[in-house]
């Protein structure tokens, strides 16, 4: 795909999850929440994730939050990628994104795990960007290790 192909893409999904977030809502019996904020643009995200019964599963995932286009783009486009996978697939693609977005290189059975969270990266091009779209990464990451640490 063309660098301006992609660059529309990124424009085109970017405006259509911020206009129809998905799973934007609070999950009242969550096993899991964790607060991201990101001060440097003022977003925050708070992710909610309900796992399977053997605690192995993301069985669902939403968040909630404020702040601008990409942070709340990301966050929705994080729980549709996320959902339904288990910890350790999610895990993995968090580190598949958080090396998107320095610029490394992945493969393309992680490209296509992330969905169209993976045009995110096209925010490379604009470093002061880049936490508004890994915060909602970070919150999930951070929730799913410490589900962790308390089986421990
Ligand atoms: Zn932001």
């Amino acid at each position: 795909m063309g660098l301006n192909n992609l660059r529309s893409l990124y424009q085109t999904l970017v405006l259509d999850y911020a206009s129809h977030p998905r799973n934007n809502h609070k999950i009242e019996n969550a096993d899991q929440t964790e607060t991201v904020h990101n001060p440097s643009c003022g977003d925050t995200i708070n992710v909610f994730i309900k796992l399977n019964s053997d605690q192995t599963k993301i069985d669902d995932v939403a968040f909630t939050g404020s702040g601008c286009t990409i942070s709340q783009a990301s966050a929705s486009m994080m729980t549709v990628a996320v959902k339904g996978k288990t910890i350790d697939e999610a895990l993995e693609m968090t580190k598949f994104f958080s090396d998107l977005s320095i610029g490394k290189e992945v493969d393309d059975k992680a490209l296509a795990m992330l969905g169209d969270a993976a045009v995110l990266t096209q925010v490379m091009q604009f470093p002061a960007r880049i936490k508004c779209a890994t915060i909602s990464w970070w919150a999930l990451e951070q929730a799913l290790l410490k589900k962790g640490q308390e089986n421990d």
